[in-house]
């Protein structure tokens, strides 16, 4: 089983992707965090991203290749994958697509949590407290959300149209909102 989270900056992607990979045994990927681990180690990556991503774009393709090609190098053997912040654009769309064919895989279900831009705001800046991520403020959300209407929103329509798209409401308790994710991929 291979699961896409879909969502703005703020949607609680994370979070519940460690919740469902913790109960389906999903290999997460999340291209943010392996960014975040290649700007720790001052990587040339790293280093390229870090100035991007504090601007609130999107780091180029060939960077994500690179990153997710370890990923899946790393990850070989995996009961299946969930794809936490990629793809991100419709090239990241493609390129997915092929990857699976490569791997003799196919995407089960994209879930969007689906989130009001006013909760997102107090949602980074709260979470900029809790894990001081350089792209946490104010600033550069705003930014982030306009780079995801321009850039991510199209991919909603795109699995829409293919019949791969289910809409979760991201707003609510966690565990009430992990349910509703629950019964979906129950039902695939
Ligand atoms: P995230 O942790 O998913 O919110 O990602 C943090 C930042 O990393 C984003 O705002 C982008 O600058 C960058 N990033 C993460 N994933 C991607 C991706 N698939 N394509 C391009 N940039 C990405």
């Amino acid at each position: 089983m291979n699961l896409v989270l879909l969502g703005p900056p703020g949607a609680g992607k994370g979070t519940q992707a460690n919740l469902i990979c913790e109960k389906y045994k999903l290999s997460h990927l999340s291209t943010g965090d392996l960014l975040r681990i290649e700007i720790a180690d001052k990587s040339e990556i790293g280093v390229k991203a870090k100035k991007i991503i504090d601007e609130g774009k999107l780091v180029s393709n060939d960077i994500i290749i690179n990153v997710i090609k370890s990923f899946f190098n790393n990850n070989k053997n995996s009961s299946g994958y969930l794809l936490d912040g990629f793809p991100r654009n419709t090239e990241q769309a493609k390129l997915l697509n092929k990857l699976m064919l490569e791997l003799e895989e196919k995407i089960s279900c994209v879930i969007q949590l689906d989130v009001e831009e006013k909760h997102l705001k107090e949602r980074i800046i709260s979470r900029s407290k809790e894990e001081g991520r350089s792209d946490d403020n104010e600033e550069t959300l705003l930014k982030r959300l306009e780079t995801y209407f321009h850039e991510t929103m199209p991919l909603i329509k795109y699995y829409d149209e293919l019949g791969l798209l289910k809409k979760v409401s991201g707003v609510g308790e966690i565990m009430h909102i992990n349910q509703s994710i629950n019964l979906i991929i129950d039902h695939l």
